[in-house]
């Protein structure tokens, strides 16, 4: 993948999230307070006009310092640092190495950011088996990030919002699991 191919997959995701915003709406209601489809839908809106489009580093960058200022709640900080972070280690032509490499900043970003580790009903469940996967030279498609999103499930939370549901959150998929489910499918972009 290229910057172009990059930008285009990136400036898509604003129509992904119109069309997914009632879903993560109705996920974060379970288990938030709703706003985590409306969000979404307003920092990648926001990227239209922000994105800055000379490499692959400068869309990357350019990405993260729009989602930090434009999504707000939890999850604004944590992807908008994680794609800061992912821009430190660009490359203008995104391949295997430098792909494993982008999802690599991305786990480490969130883990570092959000103080979490693998099994606690977030975002970071689907982004760092997203990552093994693709290090392993597993396919990861659409269909493949959906089923890590949906074991979120059975979880109970422990961070976020969700952690005062303690068992309750129990049944249903986190919200920003389901988000990252997205942003995980532009990067990777087997489909
Ligand atoms: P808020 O919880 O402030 O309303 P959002 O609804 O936009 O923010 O985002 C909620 C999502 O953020 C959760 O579903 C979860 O995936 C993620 N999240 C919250 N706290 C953390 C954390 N400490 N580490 C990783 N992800 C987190
Ligand atoms: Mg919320």
């Amino acid at each position: 993948m290229n910057a172009q191919q990059l930008k285009a997959r990136l400036l898509d995701l604003a129509t992904t999230f119109k069309n997914e915003e009632a879903h993560l709406t109705a996920l974060d209601r379970a288990i938030g307070d709703g706003d985590h489809g409306v969000n979404m839908l307003r920092g990648f809106e926001a990227l239209k006009d922000k994105l800055d489009d000379q490499s692959v580093e400068s869309i990357l960058k350019s990405t993260g310092m729009t989602l930090m200022s434009n999504i707000g709640g939890a999850s604004g900080p944590l992807y908008g640092f994680s794609f800061v972070k992912m821009a430190q280690v660009a490359k203008d032509e995104i391949d295997h190495e430098t792909l494993v490499a982008l999802l690599t900043a991305f786990t480490e970003a969130i883990a570092a950011r959000g103080k979490v580790s693998g099994g606690e009903k977030t975002m970071y469940d689907v982004i760092h088996r997203a990552k093994d996967a693709v290090e392993n030279g597993e396919t990861v498609t659409l269909k493949t990030l959906q089923g890590y999103a949906e074991d979120t499930k059975d979880l109970v939370a422990t961070k976020g919002r969700a952690a005062y549901f303690k068992e309750d959150s129990k049944g249903h998929v986190d919200p920003g699991a389901q988000s990252s489910v997205y942003i995980l499918n532009a990067l990777i972009g087997e489909d």
